[in-house]
């Protein structure tokens, strides 16, 4: 008895260590939610545009959708919830133990949760629903199968998104936190170092990128010892991991830094809440993923990083170095079943190179992380709330007329595109070149180089177009009298033992920020019928069933853009 204890009581010891608070995560409760071996093509708080990721990506076993997926543990269906993007069809599951598991962009749902949905959409009169049902009223015994692995909403490719959340709050925690048996005995990948040189009253200076030689067995370094001309310096760190049998690269769980021994900056992927998630650009250089698609861990947290993740030592992340003294650098990246990679290198201060004077670049302003800050010229206004951004951030507004004839105002550019922007900020454009038959039809557009411009929608405050964004940018203001596009992909006049039809809309914009998507309304003899959108695809469905019966019907298909303009198809076919 004692001896078959005694390796649960380690385990539960280190679950309490490694969680640092006290928080106990079960390690025996949950089980797999599929029956394929585990292969995760996302892991938790892996680093992800605007996000850190949630849960676990989880491989179909032959790379197509259909896999059934199983309740992990024992509970009550507490949502569904069908999208257009985002998670698609996903099932939340609450259990007795205090934590809600998430199955997301599933195929389908059980036979009686998605007659359940069904009967709701047609309620509605929506394909989009979030439902609650009442507890008790659908529940899954561990093991019994909830759903199909499937690829709807924002999903690249057929797999289980599966998350474990406190119900409470509905925070997400990483998966493997509970005992999921992952196999991976492959250590993390470090790419590349970044430095970053400051002057002495921490105006950033210059950063370069060093990539690290692997020596032996996850042991990196560095060719030579960093020789830096500035007295303050700090790190961050590309990197990432892989399971066994699988080459997906795949995000990290922790990261240490240590300065001559002394813990300096750690941080480890255990819980993120959603409203600290999009810190995520505050937590890695957002300028080197706007410029190269990169994501590199900051070593260091910036003034309005507000991520509870992070351990910070005296000198707050940053180095400072001396002439006399030479530094000892030790960086270590694991992964979840505690393989270690390091980074190993020394660093000194060499006044060889003369110091680069500090002399800021002039700008229209200088935002502060904790004030409103606003900024105008003739024709625009902008204005973020407190905590918009990071840290003292010089801003630019600069105006060039227009000689584009569907645009009208000047465009309006607010840079450096390279600056994270944490909540919608609002944008004021006159208007008083729109023509008044065309005001209902004009919108702020994001034109950025090389790319068609997006609309993020906007509606009039006097002269002026508002509207919330999210990203610096380039702004004008455009309009658009075109209606969307509705394209026949399955229809015909006689569809007779056909199982569905489908449709492909588009609209001649892209909408983004707070502009709205398309709205579609299909109708068969006048009776509203079910069409389901799948957002990455524009497809629009109809699955035929007891809605329609055989016989002559007459379809009416309407799809209304952000500005109000609206396409029809209607034809009469029989089934
Ligand atoms: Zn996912």
């Amino acid at each position: 008895m004692r001896i078959s204890i005694y390796p649960l009581m380690i385990l539960v010891v280190l679950t309490l260590a490694m969680t640092g608070d006290g928080r106990k995560y079960p390690t025996d409760d949950f089980i797999s939610p599929v029956k394929h071996s585990l292969k995760l093509s996302g892991t938790f708080g892996e680093l992800r545009s605007n996000h850190f990721h949630a849960g676990l990506d989880i491989k179909s076993e032959k790379g197509i959708a259909g896999d059934p997926v199983y309740a992990a543990y024992n509970g009550f269906v507490s949502r569904i919830k069908v999208e257009e993007y985002g998670y698609g069809n996903a099932l939340y599951i609450e259990h007795p133990n205090g934590f809600t598991t998430l199955y997301a962009h599933l195929l389908h749902f059980s036979p009686e949760i998605e007659a359940y949905v069904k009967t709701q959409q047609y309620k509605q009169k929506s394909f989009e629903v979030n439902l609650y049902p009442d507890k008790g009223q659908f529940s899954f015994d561990q093991h019994e199968q909830i759903g199909n692995m499937g690829n709807t909403g924002s999903s690249g490719g057929a797999h289980l998104h599966f998350e474990i959340r406190h119900t409470e709050g509905q925070i997400p925690i990483n998966p493997l936190l509970f005992g999921l048996p992952v196999a991976d005995q492959k250590k993390p990948v470090i790419q590349q170092l970044m430095v970053y040189e400051f002057d002495a009253s921490g105006n950033l200076l210059r950063t370069s990128v060093v990539t690290p030689r692997l020596q032996t067995n996850g042991n990196y370094i560095l060719n030579q010892p960093l020789a830096l001309s500035t007295e303050k310096i700090a790190f961050s760190l590309r990197t990432y991991d892989s399971q066994d049998g699988s080459t997906n690269q795949n995000g990290i769980y922790g990261l240490e830094c240590k300065v001559d021994n002394e813990p300096s900056f750690a941080f480890v992927l255990d819980e993120i809440s959603f409203e600290t998630s999009r810190y995520i650009n505050a937590h890695i250089d957002y300028e080197k993923k706007v410029e190269e698609g990169r994501y590199y861990h900051r070593c260091y947290p910036l003034e309005g990083n507000k991520l509870p993740i992070y351990f910070i030592g005296k000198e707050k992340g940053y180095i400072h170095i001396n002439t006399d003294t030479t530094r000892h650098i030790d960086l270590a990246i694991t992964d979840f079943m505690n393989n270690v990679s390091t980074l190993s290198f020394d660093i000194k201060r060499q006044l060889d190179f003369a110091p680069q004077l500090s002399d800021a670049p002039p700008c229209d302003m200088v935002a502060a992380p904790n004030e409103v800050n606003v900024l105008s010229k003739p024709g625009i206004q902008a204005v973020w709330t407190k905590g918009t951004f990071y840290e003292k951030t010089p801003v630019n507004l600069s105006v060039e007329k227009s000689d584009n004839l569907s645009t009208y105002s000047p465009y309006f550019t607010l840079s450096p595109a390279g600056v994270p922007v944490h909540y919608y900020y609002d944008i004021n454009i006159e208007g008083l070149s729109v023509p008044k038959n065309l005001l209902d039809k004009a919108f702020i557009a994001r034109c950025q180089k090389n790319e068609a411009c997006v609309s993020v929608g906007g509606n009039w405050i006097g002269n002026n177009l508002h509207a919330e964004v999210r990203q610096m940018g380039t702004y004008t203001i455009m309009v658009d009298t075109i209606a969307p596009r509705i394209t026949p992909i399955r229809f015909n006049e006689k569809m007779t033992g056909w199982q569905r039809m489908t449709f492909k809309i588009s609209d001649n914009f892209e909408i983004n920020d707070r502009g709205r998507d398309l709205l579609y309304k299909g109708y068969v003899d006048g009776e509203w019928i079910l069409f389901s959108l799948d957002g990455k695809t524009g497809l629009l469905t109809h699955e035929f069933d007891e809605h329609i019966a055989p016989g002559e019907h007459r379809l009416m298909l309407k799809v209304i853009d952000d500005r109000g303009n609206e396409a029809v198809f209607e034809k009469s076919f029989t089934l």
